[in-house]
């Protein structure tokens, strides 16, 4: 078919019912239509590039505050919106001249619309499933965190284990974990485990479900410095000492069932993308399978787990098995990616195996029952062997990353990079460091030279702020998330937040409220109330360029997402309250009006 003619019949097929009823006609009288054929013709000739044929939206969004969050922050009226694209941004008046007889209108009643947030870094499979069975508690105290396991004990059987998944001691108000007396007393006959990811406690029947006794030698069992026996504390690899019962496998149906109403949960706090933390290459069949099912209400950026043992092996065999890999970062369409390739270099803050860059200190000794006074945390690799993966990883185009929360831990990944970036440039692959607590202005100075992300969890300043305060000193906390220094020196701020269990926004752990989060970056106010830096807070147009462009930036998306741009994804959250505007207390406590995902509305409140 001719180019005019494939014009002239979607400008046809767009136009009111006036025109529909001349089409008709001319059904009939055929000179009548070829006249208007011409004068279309005609009207197309007359057309300079620069003016093209209007288009009408399928939705117009009028009568609010759009906050577009393009380079210059442009604020506009209306929206509108045709297919899974923003068609264009205006005063109410040029919005509305889009509009047509069938184009839905929304009016905003004044509200403020901004982009689709994008969550950096969550863990929403597993999330999905944490609370299958019974609602998963969040106790603020040791003795609320007894009390739960006492409930437990009553109901399980005897010997049944009672797990909580991701319990951190120095969330509780006691910043210390239930001692083996007080989980003994609780749980006498049930093996109890608090996982605290990295390091977690047991109880005395746990030990004697796993085997494990007086005379067991692993260095991550913990023991009374004053007794020398074991006192139910255990670090890293001493948890794989643990005989935990099977988990329940789940078909991928099942599983995608459960991470459709999880999704639900985040469109309803304004996501429309995820960052999935770390991820089998097979798990990605559980996102396909979504998509195939039009199950997908957020939009996804896959990071892959290395599964093998890079740590002993040549640079040439790291190669062979980086291309077993298959598609590298970016790979995939609009709804699901290939992120990063993902490896961890440490521990966790919470319990005390993150890698610092000094020792730990004495609190951190008492509240985690470490003894050497040199004890930095751990590091599960030195430069060199990171580097190995990496170079691997960027000569075949990955994206690199890896889980990292210590700041000795943060220079190690620098260092590996440098060594990287004197054989491969890779300020084109967006690499980035996951958690990256700890910076110093050197540290930021190289991450901004050679454009590494800092994806950070900032509602870990507002629940932990107060913890690493207390077991850090005032000089080493000035380091913990230092947002205004890291955004003057150049370095991209990606805001996620680690969620890993429960489904609700602000009891999950981690909290994946976004609201949450960028109250803490405006605020620096903690949990506890405490306000610690306050010269590092950010602006909330700053705050909220973290959740979005940078996101969008992290994922090589900016030219699709992360605005509110004509031509790119319309994903839009429309807002109860003005968050440029509101109260500072009242960010944390935001609600979403409506979400909408590729033009289509997910959520409506
Ligand atoms: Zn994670």
């Amino acid at each position: 078919m001719p180019n005019y003619l494939k014009i002239c019949r979607i400008v046809l097929a767009e136009r009111n019912g006036q025109m529909n009823k001349i089409i008709n006609y001319t059904k009939t009288k055929r000179s009548v239509f070829l006249v208007i054929l011409a004068a279309f013709f005609s009207f197309f000739a007359g057309c300079s590039p620069e003016q093209p044929a209007r288009k009408v939206a399928d939705s117009i969004y009028y009568n609010g505050k759009i906050v577009t969050v393009d380079s210059a922050f442009s604020i506009f009226e209306a929206v509108a919106v045709r297919g899974e694209r923003f068609l264009a941004v205006g005063t109410n008046e040029e919005i509305n001249r889009l509009a047509g007889p069938q184009s839905r209108r929304v009016d905003l009643e004044g509200r403020t619309v901004i982009p689709g947030l994008i969550e950096a870094h969550a863990h929403p499979e597993r999330a999905s499933l944490s609370e299958l069975d019974d609602p998963l508690p969040n106790p603020r105290t040791v003795e609320k965190c007894l009390g739960w396991i006492r409930e437990q004990a009553g109901i399980k059987p005897e010997d049944e284990w009672i797990i909580h998944p991701k319990l951190f001691a120095t969330r509780l108000l006691d910043l210390r974990p239930p001692s083996l007396e007080e989980l003994d007393a609780a749980a006498p006959d049930n093996p109890v485990f608090l996982n605290g990811s990295y390091g977690g406690t047991i109880n005395s029947a746990a030990m004697r479900a796993s085997g494990i006794t007086q005379q067991s030698s692993h260095p991550g069992l913990l023991r009374d410095p004053e007794t020398g026996r074991l006192n139910g504390k255990l670090r890293f690899t001493a948890l794989h000492l643990l005989k935990l019962p099977e988990r329940k496998s789940l078909s991928i149906p099942e599983r995608a069932a459960a991470l459709e109403k999880m999704f639900a949960l985040y469109n309803e706090v304004g996501f429309t993308s995820v960052t999935s933390g770390g991820l089998s290459k097979a798990d990605t069949l559980l996102y396909c399978y979504m998509k195939d099912h039009g199950m997908l209400t957020v939009r996804a950026f896959l990071n892959i787990y290395v599964r093998f043992p890079f740590k002993d092996m040549p640079l040439e065999e790291i190669r062979q098995a980086v291309a077993g890999m298959g598609d590298v970062s970016g790979s995939g369409d609009e709804w699901i990616r290939i992120g990063a390739l993902k490896t961890s270099i440490d521990g966790g803050i919470l319990t005390g195996t993150a890698y610092l860059r000094q020792p730990w200190g004495p609190k951190a000794r008492e509240i985690f029952g470490v003894v050497d006074p040199g004890y930095r945390g751990i590091a599960r690799l030195n430069a060199d062997q990171l580097a190995g993966l990496f170079q691997a990883g960027a000569e075949a185009g990955w994206k690199l990353t890896a889980h990292c929360t210590g700041g000795g831990g943060v220079d190690l990944m620098l260092e590996a990079y440098e060594k990287v970036s004197r054989k491969v440039d890779i300020r084109p692959l967006r690499c980035s460091i996951i958690h990256a607590n700890f910076y110093t202005p050197l540290a930021m100075a190289h991450s901004s030279e050679m454009n590494i992300i800092a994806d950070m969890q900032p509602a870990w300043f507002y629940k932990d702020g107060d913890a690493m305060l207390h077991i850090l000193g005032p000089q080493r906390i000035r380091t913990f998330h230092p947002y205004r220094s890291l955004i003057d020196s150049g370095v991209v701020v990606s805001a996620g937040s680690d969620h890993m269990v429960i489904r609700d926004p602000v009891e999950s752990i981690n909290p994946y409220s976004p609201w949450l989060a960028i109250y803490s970056m405006v605020t620096r106010r903690t949990e506890r109330g405490s306000l610690i830096v306050p010269e590092e807070a950010i602006t909330r147009e700053e705050a909220l360029r973290c959740y979005t462009v940078n996101n969008a930036y992290a994922s090589f998306e900016e030219a699709l997402k992360g605005s509110i741009e004509p031509g790119k994804l319309a994903d839009m959250v429309v807002l109860e309250r003005d968050l440029l505007t509101c109260g500072e207390d009242q960010i944390k406590d935001m609600k979403v009006k409506m979400t909408v995902v590729g033009g289509k509305v997910v959520y409506e409140l």
